[in-house]
């Protein structure tokens, strides 16, 4: 397989300073950016937080208000979509419905006036890439389930060969194992084509199975970009670690070089070096780092166990101590024998912690 794109790969898209106001309100707020050419980059972050329109930016449909947007380091901010070499895939698909799935894919090609021959053979060709039976050329469009029809829409946005393909949640109006399969059929499809693939989500899980990168926003502003990895055991921000599911945080200050917490006492942490100097970090658990301990382990607490959850081969536990509740997953071959609302020690090792910002 291909490897992701180094570092020092040249960007096809740059962002410089862009920003895109509304009136007085800054949806994109300054946005600095480098999309590397062949990479498929995530943009991830909670509804409001100005995906879509730095999407309708990248794609030409809005022009920012501020900055600079260079393809290949020719500015662009005010290149109509039509003029860009790239395409956008949307949840709706924009399909046509009384259309088959051949005069679907080859729309784009007809209106640049490429020859009836050359249009099918490029049409087949699709299909093969997303996986779709060459049968399917002539049938209609309404005919096609949910997840078929999502390839239709990624083959048309292919025929015209752009370098670059958008994304605006295109899956999220499939059922969850439908969404799962085409997550992965949209990383191989990506690897195939060997475009770049620019894509956004609400779902994290999504963009840590498909993605080279994840860039996390919050209120316009891009607050972490890196590798799924990265951005999963070393989020920048409170905010990124808590954005990126379940997970225990536990506000530490220090005071004459002691860490402590509400309720748990002193605490044993390892800071990153950016944080040695701060008084106040918020220190990150996720819930299958904490267990329950009789013997050793660098931080403990006592608790109540007052709920738990199956989920399958895994285990999950809310235990409450004072105002706090934690969340703690095991495997099932390692579950708890207690009784609900009995007394429990539980614990984690300061090297499983990951210290973040506190703001
Ligand atoms: P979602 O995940 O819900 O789609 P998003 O992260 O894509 O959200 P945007 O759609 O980019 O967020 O919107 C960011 C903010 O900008 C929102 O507060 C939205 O109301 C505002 N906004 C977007 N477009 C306009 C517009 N044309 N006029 C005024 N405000 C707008």
């Amino acid at each position: 397989a291909p490897v992701p794109p180094a570092a020092d790969a040249k960007p096809i898209l740059q962002l410089v300073g862009v920003r895109k106001t509304f009136g007085s309100f800054a949806a994109v707020d300054g946005i600095d950016l480098d999309i590397r050419e062949g990479e498929f980059l995530t943009l991830v972050g909670p509804s409001g937080s100005g995906k879509t329109t730095l999407l309708r930016m990248l794609a030409g449909m809005e022009a920012p208000s501020e900055g600079v947007l260079s393809l290949r380091g020719v500015r662009i901010n005010d290149t109509p979509s039509s003029e860009r070499p790239t395409c956008l895939v949307f949840q709706s698909l924009a399909l046509f419905p009384h259309m088959t799935v051949g005069a679907n894919i080859e729309f784009p090609l007809k209106a640049k006036g490429v020859a009836a021959g050359a249009r099918k053979e490029r049409a087949l060709a699709l299909l093969d890439l997303v996986r779709l039976p060459r049968s399917y050329y002539g049938k209609n469009v309404m005919q096609c389930s949910g997840g078929e029809r999502q390839r239709v829409a990624i083959a048309r946005a292919l025929s015209h060969d752009p370098e670059i393909l958008f994304f605006d949640e295109p899956l999220s109006a499939l059922d969850y194992k439908l969404r799962k399969v085409m997550e992965k059929e949209l990383k191989d499809l990506h690897r195939a084509s060997g475009k770049t693939f620019v894509y956004i989500t609400h779902s994290l899980e999504e963009a840590m199975v498909m993605s080279d990168r994840i860039g996390v926003m919050q209120a316009g502003r891009l607050v972490q970009v890196g590798a799924p990895e990265e951005i999963y055991s070393r989020p920048a921000t409170r905010f990124v670690a808590e954005f990126m599911g379940e997970v225990n945080v536990i506000e530490a200050r220090r005071a004459g070089g002691v860490w402590r917490a509400e309720g748990i006492g002193e605490l044993k942490l390892i800071p990153p070096p950016e944080l040695e100097g701060a008084d106040a970090v918020a220190v990150v658990v996720r819930p299958e780092f904490l267990r329950f301990v009789d013997g050793d382990a660098d931080n403990r607490l006592t608790g109540e166990v007052f709920n738990e959850y199956a989920l399958g081969s895994r285990i999950q536990y809310q235990v409450r101590a004072g105002a706090k509740t934690y969340l703690l997953e095991l495997s099932r071959a390692k579950a708890w024998r207690g009784e609900p609302g009995q007394a429990a020690t539980i614990g984690w090792d300061a090297r499983d912690a990951i210290v973040a910002p506190l703001a």
